[in-house]
């Protein structure tokens, strides 16, 4: 029930004190024609309906929440007490800069951090999301390209197992997408990628580890190639939770490069954001970062400052700050010796699921894998006619977050698993042994998993009713 369809006429909140100044009538043409639509509830109603919404949502505080490629990792609580803080969120972003050292300080000392955990130069914190830092990131090494006067360059590479944001990224730069097909091992095929370089190259966009959970280990030779025909190596970064304090992109060859914030350093996301996408790069791309970068002066205090040849602006003001704070807070506590051990123990957890689960699953791909797994249902599929999303809805029932599903899409019928370093062995033995039962039921039982979820607050949708006739407006029922 929508919270409009809830409450009675001229019912009230009352949050705001009453009136103790004249009232001023506007003008007869300021005035609404209509009546507005807004909710009449009381206080209780208001509180329940959210608590109500909030009990229908499945949260990473609420149970396992394997989602590949999203790293859906604990947010630890002390983020959100720091970010709290009055000094951080009573300020407005047209202070004069004097009178918010302290925030600039930060903004100053996590770039440097984050360039340390990178290999990159300099960061801004602009970008508010993993896609808007691609698209940021691709503008660097478009205007790196212009500067040069080098106008042929309109081609963008990306192998086929890219997230969906890549070439929405290099198509919305105005680039030509190059899609080249993995190799059998769900690498980057060297003699492929040899074949689409040339003059043409503007640069390549690539997740390492890739899609699949695989680090490439030719990775020296794929970004030298791009290189060796003048184009530029782009690190898609939103996952890192494999590799942070561990192998930086800067020293596999890459230029520039974007990280989420939330995802990898653990500020809550889903829902929509908000986010943080904070762009990296080497030393001669900076002069083209986003206006308004903060900075130390040589006074010793902070500031702010535009880079020579600004691509301008991408995000009001300097980012979603608050998210940055979160971010900033987690790297602190986990400190030298935690960002390692983070990535190490994601790989471990990772790899463990794996291999408990092989003889019931098909592995998409047979290996030590990263901080994520695919697991192929094709044989389950051709077998008993459960599919990849029977046995998301499967998950459902037992209080699992489905892993990412038909993603990466050179796998059919996949399962992506990332169970994250914060999850316990009693969890993850948990999740195993349900994904074992499914196996199953999808043999025994295979009815009840075509109508599951039975216990979710919705069971199957109409998905292609939903996406053909979409109702994108709310009309008040009579
Ligand atoms: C999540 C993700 C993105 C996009 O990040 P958003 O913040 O959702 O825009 C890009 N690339 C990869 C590999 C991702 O996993």
């Amino acid at each position: 029930m929508l919270i409009f369809e809830k409450g009675a006429e001229g019912r009230r909140t009352s949050l705001l004190p009453s009136c103790d100044v004249p009232v001023y009538e506007l003008d007869d043409k300021y005035t609404r024609k209509m009546e507005l639509n807004l909710p009449e509830v009381s206080e209780v109603e208001v509180s329940r309906h959210y608590s109500e919404l909030a009990k229908k949502c499945h949260g990473v505080n609420d149970g396992f929440y394997p989602l590949g490629s999203c790293t859906m990792k604990y947010n630890p609580h002390i983020n959100e007490k720091v970010a709290a803080l009055p000094g951080f969120t009573q300020i407005h972003p047209l202070q004069c800069p004097k009178t918010v050292q302290g925030c600039l300080e930060l903004l100053c000392d996590f770039e440097k951090k984050l360039c340390e955990i990178t290999g990159m130069d300099r960061l801004t914190f602009q970008p508010a999301a993993g896609a808007q830092g691609e698209f940021t990131g691709i503008l660097l090494i478009k205007k790196y390209h212009e500067s040069r006067g080098d106008s042929k360059r309109k081609k963008i590479i990306i192998p086929d197992s890219a997230h969906g944001t890549n070439p929405a990224t290099a198509a919305m730069a105005d680039y030509e997408v190059i899609s080249i097909e993995s190799g059998p091992d769900g690498c980057i095929d060297l003699d492929k990628l040899r074949e689409v370089c040339n003059e043409e190259t503007a640069g390549l966009m690539l997740t390492n580890p890739n899609t699949v959970g695989l680090f490439d280990k030719n990775i020296l030779e794929v970004t030298k190639i791009v290189h060796d025909c003048g184009g530029l190596c782009y690190y898609d970064g939103a996952n890192l939770n494999a590799v942070m304090g561990i192998v930086r992109p800067g020293d596999m060859g890459f230029d520039c490069i974007h990280l989420n914030l939330h995802k990898t350093f653990s500020t809550p996301h889903g829902g929509g954001g908000p986010g943080a996408g904070p762009v990296g790069c080497k030393e001669f791309l900076a002069k083209f970062l986003p206006d308004d970068m903060p900075v130390q002066k040589e006074c010793g205090c902070f500031g702010f400052e535009t880079a020579e040849d600004t691509m301008g602006r991408v995000k009001a003001f300097y980012g979603n700050f608050l998210v940055v704070v979160r971010a900033y807070c987690y790297v602190l506590t986990l400190g030298k010796e935690g960002i390692p051990q983070a990535s190490t123990n994601a790989v471990l957890n990772a790899n463990y699921m794996m291999a408990s689960l092989k003889n019931d699953y098909t592995m998409a791909y047979d290996e030590i894998c990263m901080h994520e797994f695919v697991m192929d249902i094709a044989s389950i599929k051709d077998a008993t006619g459960i599919t990849a999303l029977d046995i998301a809805k499967g998950l459902l029932d037992n209080g699992i977050h489905p892993p990412t599903m038909y993603f990466p899409l050179i796998v059919h019928e996949c399962l992506m698993v990332e169970p994250t370093e914060t999850e316990t062995k009693e969890t993850l033995d948990g999740a195993i042994a349900v994904f074992k039962m499914l196996k199953e039921a999808a043999y025994e039982n295979a009815e009840s998993l075509h109508t599951a979820p039975h216990k979710a607050p919705v069971c199957r949708l109409d998905e292609v009713g939903a996406a053909r006739n979409p109702i994108l407006r709310y009309v008040k029922a009579e």
